[in-house]
Protein backbone atom coordinates (compact mmCIF):
# COMPACT_ATOMS: atom_id res chain seq x y z
CA UNK A 1 0.00 0.00 0.00
CA UNK A 2 1.39 4.14 -0.98
CA UNK A 3 1.90 5.03 2.44
CA UNK A 4 1.88 9.00 3.24
CA UNK A 5 3.38 11.12 5.67
CA UNK A 6 1.38 14.46 6.57
CA UNK A 7 3.39 16.76 8.92
CA UNK A 8 0.83 19.06 10.61
CA UNK A 9 -1.77 15.94 10.39
CA UNK A 10 -3.42 16.81 13.81
CA UNK A 11 -4.66 20.35 12.80
CA UNK A 12 -7.04 21.75 10.79
CA UNK A 13 -6.27 21.40 6.89
CA UNK A 14 -4.06 18.75 8.05
CA UNK A 15 -6.49 16.36 9.43
CA UNK A 16 -8.43 16.96 6.13
CA UNK A 17 -5.43 15.89 4.00
CA UNK A 18 -5.81 12.83 6.09
CA UNK A 19 -9.18 12.13 5.65
CA UNK A 20 -9.10 12.37 1.83
CA UNK A 21 -5.94 10.70 1.82
CA UNK A 22 -7.75 7.82 2.87
CA UNK A 23 -10.80 8.41 0.87
CA UNK A 24 -9.76 9.08 -2.54
CA UNK A 25 -6.16 7.96 -2.35
CA UNK A 26 -5.90 4.34 -0.64
CA UNK A 27 -2.59 5.35 1.27
CA UNK A 28 -1.38 3.78 4.48
CA UNK A 29 -1.08 7.41 6.60
CA UNK A 30 0.63 8.23 9.55
CA UNK A 31 0.90 11.81 10.86
CA UNK A 32 3.87 13.67 12.72
CA UNK A 33 2.89 16.47 14.75
CA UNK A 34 3.55 18.29 18.14
CA UNK A 35 0.43 18.50 19.42
CA UNK A 36 -1.90 15.27 19.59
CA UNK A 37 -5.38 15.59 17.24
CA UNK A 38 -8.80 16.05 18.56
CA UNK A 39 -11.44 13.42 19.23
CA UNK A 40 -12.84 14.66 15.89
CA UNK A 41 -9.88 14.65 14.11
CA UNK A 42 -8.12 11.63 14.95
CA UNK A 43 -9.18 8.90 12.37
CA UNK A 44 -9.26 5.58 12.39
CA UNK A 45 -6.20 3.23 11.07
CA UNK A 46 -3.98 6.33 11.33
CA UNK A 47 -0.54 5.86 13.19
CA UNK A 48 -0.22 9.27 15.25
CA UNK A 49 3.32 10.19 15.74
CA UNK A 50 4.25 13.31 18.16
CA UNK A 51 7.57 15.74 17.55
CA UNK A 52 8.39 18.71 16.12
CA UNK A 53 9.79 19.49 13.12
CA UNK A 54 11.81 21.93 14.75
CA UNK A 55 14.23 18.93 15.73
CA UNK A 56 16.29 17.52 13.13
CA UNK A 57 16.93 14.14 14.75
CA UNK A 58 13.26 13.73 15.55
CA UNK A 59 12.02 14.07 11.83
CA UNK A 60 15.02 12.49 9.94
CA UNK A 61 14.11 9.37 12.15
CA UNK A 62 10.49 9.45 11.75
CA UNK A 63 11.01 9.83 8.09
CA UNK A 64 13.32 6.77 8.06
CA UNK A 65 11.62 4.51 9.67
CA UNK A 66 8.02 5.11 7.90
CA UNK A 67 9.98 5.77 4.18
CA UNK A 68 6.82 7.33 3.33
CA UNK A 69 6.21 7.55 -0.73
CA UNK A 70 5.39 11.02 -0.43
CA UNK A 71 5.13 13.79 1.96
CA UNK A 72 2.34 16.62 3.14
CA UNK A 73 4.43 19.41 4.89
CA UNK A 74 1.46 21.29 6.10
CA UNK A 75 2.75 22.14 9.82
CA UNK A 76 3.05 26.02 10.93
CA UNK A 77 2.50 27.87 13.87
CA UNK A 78 -1.14 29.91 13.63
CA UNK A 79 -1.20 33.80 12.76
CA UNK A 80 -0.22 35.90 15.68
CA UNK A 81 2.31 34.87 17.59
CA UNK A 82 6.01 36.02 18.41
CA UNK A 83 8.04 36.44 15.47
CA UNK A 84 10.57 33.85 16.74
CA UNK A 85 8.57 30.71 16.20
CA UNK A 86 7.55 31.25 12.44
CA UNK A 87 11.69 31.24 11.57
CA UNK A 88 12.20 28.54 13.57
CA UNK A 89 8.76 26.58 12.36
CA UNK A 90 8.60 27.59 8.68
CA UNK A 91 12.11 28.34 8.04
CA UNK A 92 14.47 26.30 10.17
CA UNK A 93 11.77 23.13 10.36
CA UNK A 94 11.29 23.07 6.89
CA UNK A 95 14.68 22.84 6.24
CA UNK A 96 14.55 20.02 8.72
CA UNK A 97 11.93 18.35 6.49
CA UNK A 98 13.65 18.62 3.17
CA UNK A 99 17.20 17.12 4.58
CA UNK A 100 15.35 14.19 6.64
CA UNK A 101 13.71 13.56 3.44
CA UNK A 102 16.99 13.57 1.46
CA UNK A 103 18.64 11.60 4.42
CA UNK A 104 15.99 8.88 3.65
CA UNK A 105 15.68 8.61 -0.29
CA UNK A 106 12.20 10.57 -0.10
CA UNK A 107 11.27 11.95 -3.33
CA UNK A 108 7.99 13.07 -3.32
CA UNK A 109 7.28 16.73 -1.24
CA UNK A 110 4.60 18.71 -1.41
CA UNK A 111 4.33 22.17 0.70
CA UNK A 112 1.63 24.09 2.10
CA UNK A 113 2.14 27.71 1.62
CA UNK A 114 -0.25 30.39 1.41
CA UNK A 115 -1.44 33.21 -0.54
CA UNK A 116 0.16 35.79 1.88
CA UNK A 117 3.36 35.02 0.62
CA UNK A 118 3.34 37.99 -1.74
CA UNK A 119 0.96 40.23 -0.02
CA UNK A 120 2.35 43.75 0.97
CA UNK A 121 -0.60 44.99 2.85
CA UNK A 122 -2.03 46.25 -0.81
CA UNK A 123 -4.92 45.49 -3.17
CA UNK A 124 -4.37 42.84 -5.47
CA UNK A 125 -6.59 42.06 -8.66
CA UNK A 126 -6.70 39.68 -11.36
CA UNK A 127 -3.39 38.41 -10.78
CA UNK A 128 -1.57 35.43 -10.30
CA UNK A 129 1.17 32.44 -9.02
CA UNK A 130 3.76 33.74 -11.94
CA UNK A 131 2.66 37.40 -12.15
CA UNK A 132 3.41 38.62 -9.07
CA UNK A 133 6.89 38.13 -7.41
CA UNK A 134 8.20 37.90 -3.31
CA UNK A 135 8.13 41.34 -1.72
CA UNK A 136 11.43 41.73 -0.11
CA UNK A 137 10.08 41.72 3.15
CA UNK A 138 6.61 39.84 3.98
CA UNK A 139 3.69 41.50 5.11
CA UNK A 140 4.77 39.78 8.95
CA UNK A 141 6.65 37.15 10.11
CA UNK A 142 4.25 34.35 9.27
CA UNK A 143 3.95 35.49 5.99
CA UNK A 144 7.46 36.71 5.49
CA UNK A 145 8.68 32.68 6.73
CA UNK A 146 6.26 31.03 5.04
CA UNK A 147 7.94 32.81 1.39
CA UNK A 148 10.99 31.39 3.01
CA UNK A 149 9.63 27.83 3.07
CA UNK A 150 8.73 27.88 -0.57
CA UNK A 151 12.45 29.60 -1.55
CA UNK A 152 13.98 26.34 0.69
CA UNK A 153 11.66 23.76 -1.79
CA UNK A 154 12.07 25.48 -4.46
CA UNK A 155 15.40 25.09 -3.68
CA UNK A 156 15.44 21.46 -3.19
CA UNK A 157 13.34 21.01 -6.34
CA UNK A 158 15.41 18.38 -8.82
CA UNK A 159 17.95 17.74 -5.66
CA UNK A 160 18.62 14.15 -5.58
CA UNK A 161 15.70 13.30 -7.61
CA UNK A 162 13.29 15.47 -5.24
CA UNK A 163 10.12 16.41 -6.80
CA UNK A 164 8.21 18.72 -4.85
CA UNK A 165 4.76 20.68 -5.21
CA UNK A 166 3.57 23.91 -3.55
CA UNK A 167 -0.01 25.13 -2.89
CA UNK A 168 -1.07 28.32 -1.82
CA UNK A 169 -4.15 28.09 0.13
CA UNK A 170 -7.05 31.25 0.69
CA UNK A 171 -8.06 31.60 4.19
CA UNK A 172 -10.08 28.20 4.48
CA UNK A 173 -13.22 27.33 6.55
CA UNK A 174 -14.96 23.48 7.30
CA UNK A 175 -15.15 20.98 10.16
CA UNK A 176 -12.78 21.53 12.86
CA UNK A 177 -11.63 25.11 11.72
CA UNK A 178 -10.87 26.91 15.30
CA UNK A 179 -9.60 30.54 13.56
CA UNK A 180 -12.29 31.73 11.39
CA UNK A 181 -16.21 31.43 12.38
CA UNK A 182 -15.72 31.75 16.02
CA UNK A 183 -14.16 35.35 15.31
CA UNK A 184 -16.77 35.68 12.71
CA UNK A 185 -19.08 34.90 15.50
CA UNK A 186 -17.84 38.09 17.86
CA UNK A 187 -17.97 40.41 15.54
CA UNK A 188 -21.44 39.65 15.13
CA UNK A 189 -22.20 39.21 18.94
CA UNK A 190 -20.37 42.97 19.44
CA UNK A 191 -22.36 43.84 16.72
CA UNK A 192 -19.07 45.43 14.63
CA UNK A 193 -20.77 44.05 11.53
CA UNK A 194 -23.04 47.67 11.41
CA UNK A 195 -19.24 49.48 10.84
CA UNK A 196 -18.38 49.14 7.04
CA UNK A 197 -14.52 49.87 6.35
CA UNK A 198 -14.40 51.50 3.03
CA UNK A 199 -17.02 51.05 -0.05
CA UNK A 200 -18.03 47.48 -0.22
CA UNK A 201 -15.89 46.62 -3.10
CA UNK A 202 -13.62 44.83 -1.83
CA UNK A 203 -13.23 40.85 -2.41
CA UNK A 204 -11.37 37.93 -0.36
CA UNK A 205 -11.51 34.06 -1.23
CA UNK A 206 -12.36 32.12 1.08
CA UNK A 207 -12.44 28.15 0.22
CA UNK A 208 -13.85 24.40 1.86
CA UNK A 209 -11.18 23.15 4.13
CA UNK A 210 -11.84 19.67 2.52
CA UNK A 211 -11.40 20.73 -1.31
CA UNK A 212 -7.68 21.96 -0.42
CA UNK A 213 -7.03 19.37 1.03
CA UNK A 214 -8.23 16.99 -2.22
CA UNK A 215 -5.66 19.33 -4.32
CA UNK A 216 -3.12 18.52 -1.72
CA UNK A 217 -4.02 14.83 -2.41
CA UNK A 218 -4.18 15.00 -6.23
CA UNK A 219 -0.89 16.95 -5.77
CA UNK A 220 0.65 13.86 -4.46
CA UNK A 221 -1.27 11.76 -7.27
CA UNK A 222 0.44 13.68 -9.67
CA UNK A 223 3.84 13.67 -8.12
CA UNK A 224 3.28 10.01 -7.76
CA UNK A 225 2.77 9.11 -11.31
CA UNK A 226 5.03 11.53 -12.93
CA UNK A 227 8.58 9.40 -14.05
CA UNK A 228 11.83 10.46 -12.68
CA UNK A 229 12.82 12.15 -15.98
CA UNK A 230 16.89 12.64 -15.36
CA UNK A 231 18.33 15.26 -17.41
CA UNK A 232 21.74 14.92 -18.83
CA UNK A 233 23.24 17.05 -15.77
CA UNK A 234 21.84 13.64 -13.68
CA UNK A 235 19.06 15.87 -12.10
CA UNK A 236 15.29 14.66 -12.19
CA UNK A 237 13.19 17.02 -14.24
CA UNK A 238 9.73 18.39 -14.25
CA UNK A 239 7.84 19.28 -17.27
CA UNK A 240 4.05 19.00 -16.45
CA UNK A 241 3.76 19.53 -12.89
CA UNK A 242 3.05 23.32 -12.06
CA UNK A 243 5.33 24.87 -9.63
CA UNK A 244 2.11 26.45 -7.75
CA UNK A 245 -1.13 25.98 -7.35
CA UNK A 246 -3.31 28.80 -5.97
CA UNK A 247 -6.20 27.99 -5.00
P1 LIG B 1 -3.50 24.39 12.33
O1 LIG B 1 -2.82 25.10 13.47
O2 LIG B 1 -4.86 23.86 12.58
O3 LIG B 1 -2.57 23.19 11.83
C1 LIG B 1 -1.16 23.27 11.83
C2 LIG B 1 -0.63 22.02 12.51
O4 LIG B 1 0.80 22.10 12.51
C3 LIG B 1 -1.08 21.91 13.99
O5 LIG B 1 -1.63 20.65 14.25
C4 LIG B 1 0.22 22.12 14.77
O6 LIG B 1 0.27 21.40 15.99
C5 LIG B 1 1.26 21.61 13.76
N1 LIG B 1 2.58 22.14 14.03
C6 LIG B 1 2.92 23.43 14.34
N2 LIG B 1 4.22 23.52 14.58
C7 LIG B 1 4.74 22.27 14.41
C8 LIG B 1 6.05 21.73 14.52
N3 LIG B 1 7.08 22.49 14.92
N4 LIG B 1 6.24 20.43 14.27
C9 LIG B 1 5.19 19.62 13.91
N5 LIG B 1 3.91 20.08 13.80
C10 LIG B 1 3.71 21.39 14.06
O7 LIG B 1 -3.48 25.40 11.09
P2 LIG B 1 -4.17 25.25 9.66
O8 LIG B 1 -5.07 26.41 9.50
O9 LIG B 1 -4.70 23.89 9.47
O10 LIG B 1 -2.92 25.50 8.70
C11 LIG B 1 -2.32 24.42 7.95
C12 LIG B 1 -1.43 25.00 6.88
O11 LIG B 1 -2.20 25.79 5.98
C13 LIG B 1 -0.33 25.93 7.42
O12 LIG B 1 0.85 25.67 6.69
C14 LIG B 1 -0.85 27.32 7.12
O13 LIG B 1 0.21 28.23 6.95
C15 LIG B 1 -1.61 27.06 5.84
N6 LIG B 1 -2.68 28.03 5.55
C16 LIG B 1 -3.77 28.13 6.39
C17 LIG B 1 -4.78 29.03 6.07
C18 LIG B 1 -6.04 29.16 6.93
O14 LIG B 1 -6.92 29.96 6.60
N7 LIG B 1 -6.18 28.41 8.00
C19 LIG B 1 -4.68 29.83 4.92
C20 LIG B 1 -3.56 29.68 4.09
C21 LIG B 1 -2.56 28.77 4.41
Amino acid sequence: MRSALVIGGAGFLGSHIVDQLLKNGGYNVTVFDIQDPSDDARFDGVTYMKGSIVDATSIENVMKEIQPLVVLHTASPVHGLPDKIYYDVNEKGTQNVISACQAAGVKKLIYTSSTGVVWTGADFNGVNENSVAFPSKGYDAYHHTKALGERLILAAEGRGGMQTAILRPCGMTGERDKQLIWRMVEVYEKRQHTIQIGDNTNLVDYAYAGNIALAHVLAAEKLISQPEELGDDGKARITTIPRFVGL
